[in-house]
């Protein structure tokens, strides 16, 4: 039989294993800070290299997840490494472009990897851009090719299931977003895109939320555009100011893509 006294120590330690042990196998630090990370998807480099100054002047760090790989030609990468020079992340979103899942329908879960994943993974690499982060062709995903892309990537963005579904009646619904920053194998980003008709209200009410309750939102778009037209997947950059307006005055950290969760 235990004594009282020894039941209670091993409580104790067991307790303590809990606090410290949360079934993560981190490489990092929980930042434990309100933070921000935005990210661009697919290969608009000039028009990311373009918003450089702008990034500076708010003090925005940002992921740029790259595809379209065949057509990175040298002017790009030199581009791509003053990004990555100025504290910004260079990421992997895949060799073409396709949809994971019709592809993985015809030719399997391992040639999806060979031909797509790691040709892309592989070339940025040798450019000399770390590759740590990846981005999901429109969210598009499903358990067989979670298991694969976590055993190459250890931080990937999915998007909002809430509101790729359906177009936001209220941002309140939209529940998905907020890295809680526990153990998170996938974090769900949320587009600010013109084709989404996101206002900045809405994105306020995420900022406020992301701010009181010490989460970490991920946006993303695509194109940076003085002018954007209607439907299209590009973000207007005075939109984008004044998001950056709001992150500043809330004292909301900006954070790359890499730096926020390592499960
Ligand atoms: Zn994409």
């Amino acid at each position: 039989m235990l004594k009282y006294s020894t039941i209670c120590i091993l409580g104790g330690l067991l307790y303590i294993f809990l606090l410290i042990y949360d079934g993560c196998n981190r490489s990092s630090p929980i930042l434990n800070v309100p933070g921000i990370v935005l990210t661009f998807d697919d290969s608009s480099i000039d028009e990311w290299f373009n918003i450089l100054p702008l990034l500076e002047s708010f003090s925005m760090k940002a992921t740029f997840f790259l595809t379209d790989i065949a057509s990175i030609g040298n002017e790009e990468i030199k581009k791509l490494r003053i990004i990555q020079e100025s504290g910004h992340e260079i990421a992997s979103h895949g060799y073409t472009h396709i949809d994971p899942i019709l592809y993985i329908k015809e030719n399997g879960v391992l040639e999806y990897i060979k031909g797509e994943i790691l040709p892309a993974k592989d070339f940025l690499t040798m450019n000399g851009f770390h590759q740590e982060s990846f981005a999901f062709v429109h969210g598009i995903r499903n358990k067989k090719i979670d298991k694969e892309l976590i055993s190459i990537f250890p931080n990937i963005r999915g998007v909002s299931e809430t509101q790729r579904h359906k177009r936001i009646q209220r941002i309140q619904n939209v529940k998905d977003i907020y890295f809680d920053q526990g153990c998170q194998q996938i974090i769900r980003g949320f587009c600010i895109d013109v084709i989404q008709e996101v206002n900045i209200e809405q994105i306020k009410y995420i900022l406020k939320k992301t701010k009181r309750e010490n989460k970490i939102i991920v946006f993303y778009a695509h194109t940076p555009k003085e002018n954007t037209s209607k439907g299209k997947w590009e973000v207007k950059i005075d939109f984008l100011k004044e998001v950056f307006k709001i992150v500043n005055e809330m004292e909301i950290k900006s954070f790359r893509f890499r730096d926020i969760n390592h499960v």
